[in-house]
C-alpha cells in the first residue's frame, strides 16, 4: 500500500497556454499548447489540449493564445543598457532598471556588456555586476574591451584601449567572481593568442571583434580557442574576395557562433540573410547591442565615457569624440522584440529566428538545459507576439511580466 496520501501525490493544477503558434526546435506547432508547472514547462504538444495530464484532478487555468506566436524567451548576449540607464555607468539600481527594461521587451535572459574603460573602472563595474548576476538579475558579464583594435574601435573609447595583458585579464576575471561569460578580443594585437588560451582555460567564451585582423590571423585565433564573433561585419575589416577578413574566416568555421545586429541600421537585410545561410541554423545569434537610449526619445546619451547623439533612433558618436571616431554608429536603440521582428521581415524562417534569438545564445552561455527553447523541463520563459510579430506579453520563470509592446 502506498503510504503517501492521495492529496500529496496530486501535482499542482498548473496552467495551460492553448491555441497559439508554438515555435519549438522541431518546428511550429499550429495550434500548439504548453502546460506549465510552477516556473517550468511541464509539456508541449500540438493540436487541441484536451488531454488531462495524469494525476490531475482539477482543471488547469487556461490562457487562449489563438492567432498569436509563442516563442522562447529571448537571450540577449550583447547589451549595454536600455530604458535610459545602462550597465556601463551609474549605480546598481541603474543596471537593474536596464535589465528590467529589456525583460519587459522579451529578453528573459540578459548578459550585461561593458565597454572599454580604465582597468580600475572595469574592475569596479565587474564587482557590481557580479552581485547582480548572483541575484539572477543578469545572466553574466560580457567584456567588450579593452583589448580591441584602435583601427576598428567604433564607439569604444580609444584612450583606454590596451594590448592583451594576462595580469589585467586575471584581475577582471577575479572581480567578476565566475560571472564573466564572454570577452571580445582583437586577435591581431600582440599577446592575443596567449590571452585567448588563458580565457578559454578560465571557462570564458572568447569572441573575435573590433578587429582589423586578416582571415588567417582570425582563423589562428579560432585554433587558439575563440568560438564566437562579436557583431559580425560591424567593427571589423570588411569582407573582401581576396582578403575575407574576420567575417569570412569566422563564417567559415563550424565551431564559431556569429552575432548579428538585425536592427535595420547596422546591417543590410541581404547581409543578415547571407550570414544566416553561411552560418546555418545552429550558429547565428541575434543581439541588440543596445545602449541606454533604447526605448527612449532622440537626444544625447552616454555609452561608457563616450557621448552619443540619437537621431531618428540611430545612435552615433557625438562630435566631441576623438578625431576620426565622431559619427560612428554607437550601439543600437533596439530591443530583442524589435530585432526578432526585423529578422522575420528580412526573410529568415521563424524557427531559425527563434533559434538565433534564444536557443543558440542560451547554448553559448551554457544555459541550454535551463532556457532558450519551448521544451519540457526548461524554465517557463516565453514571449507572445501578434501575427505581425509585435510583442504582446512576456513570461519569465512562469510569471507574466508587464510587457511594453
Ligand atoms: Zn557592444
Amino acid at each position: 500500500m502506498d503510504p503517501v496520501p492521495a492529496a500529496a501525490r496530486t501535482p499542482p493544477p498548473g496552467r495551460l497556454l492553448t491555441g497559439g503558434r508554438v515555435v519549438t526546435p522541431e518546428g511550429v506547432l499550429n495550434p500548439g499548447w504548453i502546460r506549465l508547472a510552477g516556473n517550468l514547462i511541464a509539456a508541449v504538444g500540438s493540436g487541441e489540449a484536451t488531454e488531462q495530464p495524469p494525476g490531475l484532478c482539477t482543471s488547469p487555468a487556461v490562457t487562449d493564445l489563438s492567432g498569436q506566436w509563442v516563442l522562447p524567451g529571448f537571450v540577449d548576449l550583447h547589451v549595454h543598457g536600455g530604458g535610459g540607464t545602462s550597465f556601463t555607468q551609474g549605480p546598481a539600481g541603474d543596471a537593474r532598471r536596464a535589465a528590467e527594461f529589456h525583460r519587459r521587451h522579451g529578453s528573459t535572459t540578459v548578459v550585461a556588456s561593458l565597454v572599454t574603460a580604465p582597468l580600475a573602472d572595469l574592475e569596479a563595474r565587474a564587482v557590481m555586476l557580479a552581485r547582480l548576476a548572483g541575484e539572477g538579475v543578469i545572466a553574466g558579464i560580457h567584456l567588450e574591451g579593452p583589448f580591441l583594435s584602435a583601427a576598428r574601435c567604433g564607439a569604444q573609447d580609444p584612450r583606454h584601449l590596451a594590448a592583451p595583458d594576462l595580469a589585467a585579464f586575471e584581475r577582471l576575471h577575479a572581480a567578476a567572481e565566475g560571472h564573466l561569460h564572454v570577452i571580445t578580443i582583437a586577435p591581431e594585437l600582440p599577446g592575443a593568442p596567449g590571452l585567448i588560451k588563458a580565457a578559454v582555460r578560465a571557462g570564458v567564451t572568447v569572441a573575435v571583434g573590433h578587429t582589423d585582423a586578416t582571415a588567417d590571423v582570425t582563423s589562428a585565433a579560432v585554433d587558439a580557442g575563440a568560438t564566437h564573433a562579436t557583431h559580425l561585419f560591424n567593427g571589423m575589416r570588411p569582407l573582401h574576395h581576396r582578403e575575407p577578413g574576420p567575417a569570412g574566416a569566422l563564417l567559415n568555421r563550424d565551431e564559431v557562433t556569429c552575432e548579428v545586429i538585425a536592427d535595420g541600421v547596422h546591417l543590410h537585410d541581404a547581409m543578415i540573410r547571407l550570414a544566416a545561410r553561411a552560418a546555418g541554423p545552429g550558429r547565428l545569434v541575434l543581439i541588440t547591442d543596445a545602449m541606454a537610449a533604447a526605448g527612449m526619445p532622440d537626444g544625447s546619451y552616454r555609452l561608457g565615457s563616450m557621448l552619443v547623439d540619437v537621431a531618428g533612433g540611430v545612435a552615433r558618436l557625438a562630435g566631441q569624440g576623438e578625431a576620426g571616431t565622431a559619427g560612428a554608429i554607437a550601439g543600437s536603440t533596439a530591443t530583442m522584440a524589435g530585432v526578432v521582428r526585423n529578422a522575420v521581415a528580412a526573410g529568415l524562417p521563424v524557427t531559425e529566428v527563434a533559434a538565433a534569438a534564444s536557443t543558440i545564445p542560451a547554448r553559448v552561455l551554457g544555459l541550454g538545459d535551463r532556457t532558450g527553447a519551448l521544451r519540457q523541463g526548461l524554465d517557463a520563459d516565453l514571449v507572445v507576439c501578434d501575427q505581425d510579430f509585435r510583442l504582446r506579453a512576456v513570461m519569465r520563470h512562469g510569471e507574466w511580466l508587464d510587457a511594453s509592446p
